[in-house]
């Protein structure tokens, strides 16, 4: 078997790909992890993880996954850093494309490639995430405990997280573009009724404001395109979730809004291929689940390739 052939590939390096790759270099399974770029995934960029078990004290994205790649390879798990542009899943060996033309083949594939947050895109928004611009009102609201945030959209992610939000800050301000809510009509008029909540219709968000953390927000009001400023410490953009499957051949593996549908082992409809993490079609999407996933879809590609033979 020459270093393009693997029993394994596991496709991604947050924390599904690499739970799922401890999972498999402990088994001592002739696998490798591709990534493309450091291992890490979302959470690299998470200011501060207080919701994943074990740290009694919480700790920054950047050291846990950095905890989670060491123990990895501690029992050998080989990482390759390489882009994979396609994939031919036909067949009973999985053929995945690299970016300089070469090809890797493999007997079973655990597709963790993520997916990332959707983003406004104005002046200030990467700069200051992290340090008041969350995409996640479950990860991070308990940190902006008596504070004013607002919540930029209004779909059901957005109306559902401003209505826990409203748990630990004063005020939620919900910024959306249009006048009327996307969000299911139950959990409208909850959010309706929740006096800490208030709404700015018919506007966006053109810039995030503050120096090293947030302190407000620019609005433009798209009707009448007044601007206007918002005093918040808090923004959570919260506008949809994007998978990341541009390698994946979506014409061959089911699908549901471009994230990969599976079974409860983690199976996709192809046998041999297995999703875990956020490209996964789920509602929770959330470091511990991801890793949980990691785990299940590995047991399943062993037991897939045992009884390969
Ligand atoms: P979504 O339903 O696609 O809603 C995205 C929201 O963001 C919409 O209100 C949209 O405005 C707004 N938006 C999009 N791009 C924007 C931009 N550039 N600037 C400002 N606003 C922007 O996304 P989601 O809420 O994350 O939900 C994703 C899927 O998961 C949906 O199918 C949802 O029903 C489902 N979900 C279900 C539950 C549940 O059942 N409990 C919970 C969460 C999510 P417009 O309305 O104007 O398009």
């Amino acid at each position: 078997m020459d270093t393009n052939e693997y029993d394994l590939v596991i496709l991604g390096g947050g924390p599904a790909g690499l739970t799922a790759g401890l999972y498999a270099a402990r088994a001592k399974l002739s696998c490798v992890l591709l990534e493309r770029g450091a291992v890490g995934g979302q959470i690299v960029v998470t200011d501060w993880i207080d919701n994943y078990p074990g740290f009694p004290e919480g700790l920054n994205g950047y050291d846990l996954v950095g905890k989670m790649a060491a123990q990895a390879a501690r029992f050998g798990l080989v990482t390759r850093t390489e882009t994979v542009t396609g994939m031919d899943l036909s067949g009973p060996r999985k053929i995945l494309q690299l970016a300089d033309g070469r090809k890797i083949r493999c007997r079973a594939l655990i597709i963790a490639t993520g997916a990332r947050p959707n983003s406004i895109d104005v002046p200030g928004e990467k700069e200051l995430t992290g340090r008041g611009v969350s995409y996640c009102g479950t990860c991070d609201g308990p940190f902006f405990r008596d504070m004013d945030v607002a919540v930029v959209g209004g779909g059901n992610t957005a109306v559902q997280e401003a209505m826990y939000l409203t748990r630990f800050v004063r005020k939620v301000t919900l910024i959306h573009r249009r006048d009327q809510l996307r969000a299911t009509r139950i959990y409208q008029e909850q959010a309706f009724a929740n006096p800490k909540i208030e709404y700015i219709w018919d506007t966006v968000v053109t810039a995030v404001t503050g120096e090293n953390e947030v302190q407000s927000l620019r609005l433009r009001n798209l009707r009448t395109n007044q601007e206007d400023t918002l005093a918040v410490a808090g923004v959570f953009v919260l506008i949809g979730t994007i998978p990341n499957n541009g390698m994946l051949p979506l014409d061959q593996l089911d699908s549901r809004d471009g994230f990969l549908v599976t079974d409860q082992e983690m199976c996709t409809n192809i046998a041999g291929v297995m999703a875990a993490g956020d490209i996964r079609h789920k509602k929770v999407r959330q470091v511990i689940n991801a890793c949980g996933e990691g785990a299940v879809a590995e047991q399943a590609a062993e037991r897939y390739l045992e009884e390969m033979g």
